[in-house]
């Protein structure tokens, strides 16, 4: 550790938050939020995801900015992967596009459900992921992603 180019502070942002304020049924604003008021306020402000909606939103965030730290930070420990390591600049790395809400479900205080279609492209080909994931809301009160359905549809 010598230069302080690694310091939080100095990592590129994007000044509109990619979530762009996703919000369910297509009610997301018609102009992105600023990334600092939005996914940025857990991502780099260390603040707790008040619900699983915005907990999705930063961690589709956290993977167009390479954050695998926060990834990891907001996954359930018995399912995050142990090979995480997300790299949006390498060349296989999928390009995001945009993040749509279909269905936010809160079940119970500690369970809740998201699903939403994340677009994004891969060497020139588009894709789209639908999937619902799952939530849970751990004793320290902050909510991680547990796992997801991925529908073909
Ligand atoms: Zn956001």
């Amino acid at each position: 550790m010598t230069a302080s180019s690694a310091k939080p502070s100095l990592k590129s942002r994007p000044a509109d938050c990619p979530c762009g304020g996703a919000a369910p049924n297509g009610r997301a604003p018609g102009k992105p939020p600023r990334f600092i008021d939005c996914c940025g306020r857990y991502i780099d402000g260390g603040a707790a995801a008040p619900s699983a909606l915005e907990l999705m939103r930063s961690r589709y965030s956290a993977y167009v900015l390479g954050e695998s730290q926060y990834l990891r930070n907001t996954w359930a420990p018995q399912t995050c992967p142990a090979d995480l390591d997300i790299d949006p600049a390498a060349p296989d790395a999928p390009r995001w596009l945009g993040l749509q809400i279909k269905r936010f479900a809160p079940l119970d205080a500690t369970h809740a459900e998201v699903e939403f279609v994340a677009r994004y492209k891969v060497g020139g080909r588009a894709h789209r992921l639908h999937e619902s994931s799952r939530f849970v809301r751990g004793d320290d009160g902050c909510w991680r992603y547990v796992d997801g359905d991925v529908s073909d549809r």
